[in-house]
């Protein structure tokens, strides 16, 4: 049970051998920590997602929420764990101690997150909702309002959520229509109907915090005159009591595919006309403060894909482990072979790598990000700090559409691998493919992101961001050249992000041409192509760290003696499992890669041209 969460071998490799995070004890901001703090740390939180979190997974889903008077229950079972994440104060990790957080490295909350959150979806998304909710109060509350919200709100007392969406307000928050009217106390008067709000009531927490999008009356049309208001369940006296119910009223939950423990929520504000807010920020500045809020979740919903995919993968290369069917194709005509384990058989090897290797891929890419925030807290220099920014920003589109497709791909492989049972209630996996689908829609769904990288990230200060990444990735090409038997794979890399600049360069030409649409129409393929990149940057980069640890544990040997100390050794097992992903996805995935390349410079127009009466329907 204990890996099928996150394999912790992995993880180890990626912090200490692959990023060598130890070193950020040698900054100033985390100089009082250490490896054994971090691993204890980890150790702690893999020991209560497996005792305390995953076992309630299977019931919550199956007793799901109860919604009656405008209330709605969570699952008992989650009560317990809930208050267990509110001791070990997980909600605000990375936060200052002063503000009621454990002031860690971004790198070793991520870890714990994917142990947390990876344990229960459904459970993971109260934390997950609150922390993004205080953020905002903490970067653009007024003093006053940090002593009244950020440490109920941080140590998981109160609960917090994302109030954007409307029945014609998805995609385009602009168009929403909740209105704001300034009151003569300071505080607003909030009236509309939102829908689909995570975790926007429930019984975990005695009070609610909404950051609501309204557009105060008279302020202009669009994303320009939206305005970001905190509203209470419960309002909240200026000395941080809790007052009397405010005019909020859930008056229905979603029935939806997955996570069945998370109510998804309609919310009316000020039907009775008594609703009221506090202005976070200023007037009409509220998707500044939104966007960065909603920038933070695209990097932790797309750390969701990775979290789903890893489960998904340690499920399935355990059930191929066990489950006996048919003989093994090299005894195809020798009648008394006795059946074998399904990993013998090469498509299921085939399934489980093109797993293996998008989850070790994904972890790099979703921990490297995390580590770009730990080394712009460490930038000494206000360039150093702009450059990471930068690159963050343009990898968040990425992060947030590939490692959520490809995270739901690997649920539907490991169904998939399991065959008929998988598709039964039996088996986690059809629970986790339920719950991750719905990681590509929410946060901007995957076809907004795309269009995102290509509209604004890749343009940025000039396409030098771009450069920049590029960059990053032919640093990782200069070591595997040095690292016996991988100068193939850096070859085949370089002439991939060779090929990719030329694409980029014919992408922005269409996009700013009279046929941009058509650019945009290869929008999600680009940012598919960029993510396989990516994937394949990562797994050189883990292949060039193992290749010499591989060589020094083997020696000399070769053959069968050579596989016999492979065997033998679970390190080296390791090691050659990484130089085999690398292999395997630049030898097999990067090709098809380039196929993508070759299918977006034919610059089809077909998508834009057809008539719409022509799609039938
Ligand atoms: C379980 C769940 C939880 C959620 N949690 C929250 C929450 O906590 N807070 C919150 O505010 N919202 C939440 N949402 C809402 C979610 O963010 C929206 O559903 C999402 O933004 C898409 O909006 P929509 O559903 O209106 O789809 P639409 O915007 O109608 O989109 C439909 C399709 O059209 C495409 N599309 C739309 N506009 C464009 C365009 N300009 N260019 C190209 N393609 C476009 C979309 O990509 C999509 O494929 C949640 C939704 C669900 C299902």
């Amino acid at each position: 049970m204990a890996q099928q969460i996150a394999d912790r071998r992995d993880v180890d490799f990626v912090l200490y051998e692959q990023f060598d995070i130890e070193a950020l004890t040698k900054n100033k901001r985390y100089s009082d920590m250490n490896k054994k703090m971090f691993d204890m740390i980890i150790n702690e939180a893999r020991n209560f997602a497996i005792k305390e979190i995953l076992p309630v997974n299977e019931e919550g889903d199956k007793i799901g929420l109860k919604f009656e008077n405008n209330q709605v229950t969570v699952p008992e079972c989650f009560h317990r764990p809930y208050e267990l994440l509110r001791e070990g104060e997980w909600i605000a990790m990375t936060e200052a101690p002063e503000i009621g957080g454990q002031g860690l490295p971004h790198i070793i909350a991520q870890v714990a997150a994917e142990y947390i959150v990876g344990a229960d979806f459904s459970f993971g998304a109260f934390g997950f909702a609150t922390h993004g909710a205080a953020k905002m109060v903490e970067i653009f509350g007024t003093e006053k309002q940090k002593e009244m919200f950020l440490g109920k709100m941080y140590s998981g007392q109160w609960g917090g959520t994302m109030v954007l969406t409307e029945p014609e307000a998805g995609s385009d928050v602009g168009n929403l229509i909740t209105t704001a009217k300034k009151n003569d106390d300071g505080t607003y008067s909030i009236s509309g109907n939102k829908i689909f709000i995570t975790a926007g009531e429930h019984d975990l927490t005695e009070n609610i915090i909404h950051p609501v999008l309204a557009r105060i009356e008279g302020a202009p049309a669009g994303t320009k005159g939206i305005s970001l208001f905190i509203v209470p369940k419960f309002w909240v006296n200026e000395d941080g009591s809790m007052g009397d119910a405010n005019d909020v009223v859930c008056t229905g939950i979603e029935e939806k595919l997955g996570l069945h423990a998370s109510p998804t929520c309609q919310l009316t504000f000020g039907g009775k006309g008594n609703c009221r807010g506090l202005l976070l920020g200023e007037e009409n500045k509220g998707m500044r403060v939104m966007f960065h809020m909603m920038n933070e979740a695209r990097l932790g919903v797309g750390a969701l894909g990775l979290f789903n995919a890893s489960c998904a993968y340690l499920y399935a290369v355990n059930y191929a482990k066990e489950r006996v069917q048919g003989r093994d194709m090299a005894d195809m005509f020798n009648k008394d072979a006795q059946p074998v384990t399904i990993i013998r058989h090469p498509d299921v090897r085939r399934m489980l790598m093109w797993m293996k290797t998008h989850v070790e891929g994904m972890r790099s890419f979703v921990y490297y990000v995390a580590y770009l925030f730990d080394r712009i807290e460490c930038a000494e220099t206000g360039e150093e700090k702009t450059a990471l920014d930068d690159l963050v920003g343009l990898l968040t589109p990425i992060i947030k559409s590939y490692c959520t497709d490809r995270g739901f791909q690997c649920t539907v492989e490991a169904m998939q691998i399991y065959g008929g049972y998988g598709y039964t209630k039996d088996y986690p996996v059809e629970r986790l493919m339920r719950d991750s689908k719905i990681n590509s829609i929410y946060e901007g769904t995957n076809g907004i992101q795309a269009m995102d990288l290509l509209g604004r990230k890749m343009g940025m200060k000039k396409g030098a961001v771009f450069m920049q990444l590029l960059g990053e990735i032919q640093k990782t090409i200069a070591a595997a050249r040095q690292a016996d038997g991988l100068d193939g794979l850096a070859g085949q890399l370089e002439e991939s992000i060779n090929r990719l600049g030329s694409i980029a360069m014919h992408m922005g030409k269409t996009a700013t041409s009279p046929d941009f649409k058509v650019a945009f129409a290869h929008a999600s393929q680009f940012l598919d192509v960029m993510g396989d990149i990516i994937m394949a940057w990562m797994l050189l980069w883990r292949a060039s760290v193992a290749a010499p640890k591989l060589a020094k544990i083997v020696g000399g040997a070769e053959g069968d003696a050579r596989a016999e100390k492979v065997a033998k050794n679970k390190n080296a097992a390791f090691y050659e499992g990484q130089v085999k992903s690398a292999e395997y996805f630049i030898q097999t995935i990067l090709p098809i890669t380039l196929g993508k390349m070759t299918s977006i410079e034919a610059n089809s127009k077909a998508v834009i041209d057809i008539p719409e009466v022509s799609f039938g329907g």
